[in-house]
């Protein structure tokens, strides 16, 4: 006789900030939650990103959670910017003080999730050969959690020790006297380079695209700083969610053509020197939108370069030219350009010196071979997409979430995508996140979904589709936002550019955190404007289902 499979009335995918925040909140908004989570432990991106240097880009106060002021007042930050180890700290912190293991499964993948239309539920398959019914399917899998391979012949021959940094070791190599060689200088090469140089015996770093790094002035934090800290959080988080990039820093009105060359170089040395992340993308309010005042910008960062990299040849490579300033995400780091003045640090510029391919002994380039005992990998991600796309996700009549896909990712709102109901994805294609605070991006979207399964169960309302008018006008607002900015002349993992054969399509929402905030909830107080509600009328017992199409599509995804 088959077991009975027990029904829950969301499975949460991941355990990283939005899966612990999800099961927090639905759980305490009454529903039954089980968690999936493929590492043995919790963390999300900081439990697989423990390469050497890896640390978030935003400030603590920042990037953390706002839904309790208890643990804000409690949780002792050390640094400025965290390091992996300390934010896996204060997620396990945090999964204990809200006693939200017992609802997870760890070292267990989600293979497989199937929509059953006759019942409106998801039939979830799991690694461990079981499958559980789940009235919604939340998969909190990140958008940077499919580690990219670098497409180079020859990696499986190798003969020294690799890694991938989206794939780090629980057990950590040792790094002294080994000839190291690091792909890719975006966000964690950056990171791992300035962490191992000086570590190894040498480091050779490939670069196929040289990026605009800004210095992160980290700085370890005294009880005053987070006293002070402490005394404005309110202030902080109620402005950081009206703002564009969901951080407590309103964006400059004017534009840097207005300003005569001493005020703009006054301004954009005051950035250098208080940098954070968005420093400079906030002196004024069209860097990231015209040419000129980027170019602006891109110059000053490229003299800074020239005055910090002795060798001039050195320099010279390392200057970022082909995309504009901040349309890939700018590095953080304070000592990355002076790690190049070290002699057991060299850089091969790979687009003068392209790999060959990988041997056993090393990397071969055009110009030799270069002997290696360990390869890193810092190349990136399948962002997005790359996670749902490696479970066989079946919607309405079977069909696979990776073909609606297949051209390019589709949703409403970055919540729903169409013939996919009862699935929420957690800042998904379609709205900010990373283009905003994740965290902030994380909590207003699990806010969003915790309150609309809420109405849901109090309207008996069964199933929530996104309306195919509704989601093909906001994803074509997606793209005419972006189209207003520089963002599309950079090859971006924004839109898919880094990973070969994948659909080129700007996926986050450009249009800013806080009028994206606005937008749901306009779409939510007007009775969830734009998707398809279906009620249960289960008077006979049998299932009666009373569409109520409330989506008006010229209205829904309209410009925020
Ligand atoms: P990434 O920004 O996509 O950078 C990948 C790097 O690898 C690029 O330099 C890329 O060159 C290079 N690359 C890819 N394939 C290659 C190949 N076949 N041969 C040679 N080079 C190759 O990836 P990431 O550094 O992991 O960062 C991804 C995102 O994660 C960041 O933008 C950020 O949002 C987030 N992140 C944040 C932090 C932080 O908070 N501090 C740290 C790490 C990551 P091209 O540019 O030429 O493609």
């Amino acid at each position: 006789m088959s077991q009975e499979v027990k029904i829950v009335d969301a499975v949460v995918i991941g355990a990283g900030f939005a899966g612990l925040y999800a099961i927090k909140r639905l759980r305490d908004a009454g529903f039954s939650v089980q968690a999936f989570e493929a590492g043995d432990g919790i963390g999300g991106t900081w439990y697989w990103n423990h390469y050497p240097g890896a640390r978030v880009d935003l400030e603590c106060w920042d990037y953390s959670y706002s839904f309790s002021s208890e643990l804000q007042d409690e949780w002792e930050w050390s640094q400025r910017y965290p390091s992996a180890q300390e934010l896996m700290a204060y997620l396990e912190h945090v999964a204990d003080r809200f006693k939200l293991r017992q609802q997870i499964q760890f070292n267990t993948r989600v293979e497989a999730a199937e929509f059953i239309e006759a019942d409106n539920l998801w039939l979830v398959r799991t690694s461990d050969g079981k499958t559980r019914k789940a009235r919604f399917l939340v998969p909190a899998t990140g958008g940077l959690s499919v580690p990219k391979p670098p497409e180079i012949p020859g990696i499986e021959t190798f003969r020294g020790e690799a890694y991938h940094t989206g794939r780090w070791p629980r057990q950590e190599p040792t790094y002294e006297g080994k000839r190291i060689g690091v792909i890719g200088t975006g966000s964690s090469g950056v990171q791992v380079v300035h962490s191992l140089a000086g570590k190894c015996k040498h480091l050779t770093v490939f670069q196929r695209t040289a990026v605009f790094v800004v210095p992160a002035k980290n700085h370890p934090l005294t009880p005053e700083m987070r006293q002070r800290a402490r005394a404005t959080y309110a202030e902080r988080r109620s402005l950081s969610r009206i703002t564009r990039f969901g951080i407590p820093a309103p964006m400059a009105n004017e534009s840097a053509l207005d300003a005569t060359p001493e005020e703009r170089r006054a301004k954009f040395e005051n950035a250098w020197i208080n940098s954070q992340l968005l420093g400079f993308r906030q002196c004024y309010g069209d860097i990231l939108a015209n040419d000129e005042s980027n170019e602006m910008v891109a110059e000053f960062i490229r003299s800074k370069i020239r005055e910090i990299v002795k060798d001039p040849e050195t320099s010279r490579k390392l200057l970022p030219y082909g995309f504009p300033f901040g349309t890939k995400r700018p590095c953080l780091s304070d000592t990355y350009y002076s790690v190049f003045n070290r002699d057991d640090v060299s850089l091969v510029d790979l687009k003068s010196t392209p790999i060959v391919r990988i041997v056993p002994k090393g990397v071969e380039t055009s110009e030799g071979l270069i002997e290696l005992d360990m390869l890193i990998y810092a190349t990136g991600y399948d962002a997005f997409t790359g996670a749902l796309s490696h479970i066989d996700v079946r919607g309405v009549g079977g069909r696979k979430l990776s073909d609606k896909w297949a051209a390019g990712a589709k949703t409403y709102l970055g919540l729903v995508a169409q013939g996919f109901p009862n699935l929420f994805t957690v800042t998904g294609p379609g709205s900010p996140g990373p283009l905003a605070n994740m965290a902030m991006s994380i909590e207003q979207h699990v806010d969003w979904i915790a309150d609309c399964m809420t109405y849901l169960r109090a309207n008996r309302i069964t199933r929530i589709d996104a309306d195919k008018g509704a989601e093909e006008n906001w994803m074509q607002h997606v793209q005419d936002v972006v189209s207003r900015t520089l963002y599309e002349k950079a090859n971006s993992w924004y839109r898919g550019a880094n990973v070969p054969g994948k659909p080129q399509l700007f996926l986050p929402y450009l249009g800013g955190h806080g009028n994206y905030r606005k937008k749901c909830e306009e779409v939510a107080a007007a009775g969830y404007l734009g998707f398809v509600l279906t009620r249960e009328t289960t008077a006979t017992g049998m299932a009666d289902k009373a569409a109520s199409r409330i989506a008006a599509a010229g209205l829904a995804g309209g410009a925020v």
